[in-house]
């Protein structure tokens, strides 16, 4: 669960307001939760993190205007983690280690002005200046892509290896060892070495996730194995987008995606934080029905599945995505074969392993009832309907063909009856 959206609201009061529904959550089937960077940020109670200026504030010194960061106070932090820990879910931190917002002015030598490079955090944790970023002794910069230019740092420079996972107070040992959270989420990795990574990894310990935010699936790929941690599936996040509005479901089929590379490492999701923004109106599921279809391909595909909060809590019905983290947990085994696909339809069937009898999902993208017959791996089988959508039952004959039919902008998940 990605358990926040861009701009929560009420200020100051996020970890108060999701600590109850962890219990919700847990019920789902959620066993991470993604918290957004939970430190204090140049924008203070305004910043939603990605501005990062003291990385060991959460929430408990008067800089930038507040106390509490626009999620809360530490005290509250440290509660939400601790009632997590009691449901068994692992807490996610966001870590941003490419750039930094917020410092004072200093005359900067290597650009021959002043730059906002001076940083003086009140927790004393990760003092900082011009040297600590690009240009400096070291080299130019590190990365193709600049974000952030005067405040980008630079991960060569001993005081930032320091602090961020060799020293004894580095941000991986702090972050796991005192604050216990679990596992990092890593912001904008495209801004560094891929070897920050490992060295954070191998100091922090946990699980990892990078945010490689590009539709190209082995460019992934290859940051999952130059890391060895897992990623946001981002190419299955255009492929979806791209089929479900641009009504065309064989790119479902086509596409390369990152869980067709590494099911294991993969992390699919079909919106977040930046793609449900308001502004946002490119790069998203359109409508409602594109998310709903798009939630159903997701869960009974190969990959980690992740919902995002405002999906949950408030765009679509509950009920239905129970039914799909259900299906995900039982039926969504084994090898996947495309058994149709056409541009308002697709069906593909998973063959299921040892414990679990696998399943067949239709997808009827279109705006009319859709009737699809099918080969399937069952002979003569009663199958049961586990989505809500359409008719309960049907049966399969002898050769293991049956007849679906699945309402209009809508889907059916079928299995053994005896399951
Ligand atoms: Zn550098």
């Amino acid at each position: 669960m990605q358990a926040f959206y861009w701009d929560v609201e009420p200020r100051g009061e996020w970890w108060k307001s999701i600590e109850p529904k962890l219990t919700t959550w847990k019920a789902l089937g959620v066993d991470k939760i993604w918290l957004p960077p939970a430190t204090k940020g140049m924008s203070g109670s305004f910043s939603m993190g990605y501005d990062p200026f003291d990385y060991f504030d959460f929430g408990e010194f008067d800089q930038m205007g507040t106390i509490k960061t626009r999620f809360g106070s530490r005290a509250e932090l440290e509660q939400l983690i601790a009632k997590a820990h009691s449901l068994e879910i692992d807490i996610v931190a966001d870590v941003v280690l490419n750039h930094n917002s917020g410092g004072q002015l200093e005359y900067n030598p290597y650009r021959q002005k002043n730059t906002y490079t001076k940083f003086e955090p009140l927790s004393k944790k990760f003092p900082r200046s011009f040297e600590d970023f690009h240009p400096n002794r070291i080299h130019v910069r590190d990365a193709e892509a600049l974000f952030f230019e005067e405040q980008d740092l630079c991960h060569e420079q001993e005081n930032v290896q320091n602090w961020f996972w060799k020293g004894e107070n580095s941000v991986a040992k702090y972050y796991k060892q005192v604050m216990k959270f679990d596992g990092w989420r890593f912001d904008y990795v495209k801004g560094f070495d891929p070897e920050v990574i490992k060295n954070y990894m191998a100091s922090a310990g946990g699980f990892g996730i990078l945010e490689v935010w590009d539709g190209n699936a082995s460019l992934i790929n290859t940051w999952v194995e130059k890391t060895g941690i897992s990623a946001f599936d981002f190419a299955a996040f255009y492929a979806m987008e791209n089929a479900f509005d641009g009504f065309d479901l064989r790119i479902l089929v086509e596409r390369p995606q990152l869980w067709k590379l590494k099911p294991e490492q993969a992390f699919t999701f079909v919106n977040n934080h930046d793609t449900a923004k308001e502004t946002n109106q490119g790069n998203k599921l359109s409508s409602k029905e594109s998310l709903k279809l798009a939630y159903a391909y997701m869960f009974t595909h190969p990959g980690n599945p992740s919902i995002f909060y405002l999906d949950f809590e408030e765009v679509l019905d509950k009920a239905d995505l129970k039914k799909l983290t259900d299906i995900n947990r039982a039926l969504a085994f084994g090898e996947l074969k495309i058994l149709q696909a056409s541009q308002d339809s697709y069906v593909a069937q998973r063959a299921g392993n040892d414990v679990s009898p696998g399943l067949i999902i239709h997808i009827n993208n279109s705006n009319l009832p859709q009737t699809k017959v099918v080969t399937t791996q069952w002979k003569n089988s009663l199958l049961f309907n586990y989505s809500g959508y359409g008719v309960n039952t049907v049966r399969t004959n002898e050769s293991g063909q049956v007849t679906l039919t699945t309402p209009r902008k809508s889907y059916s998940v079928w299995s053994l009856n005896n399951f």
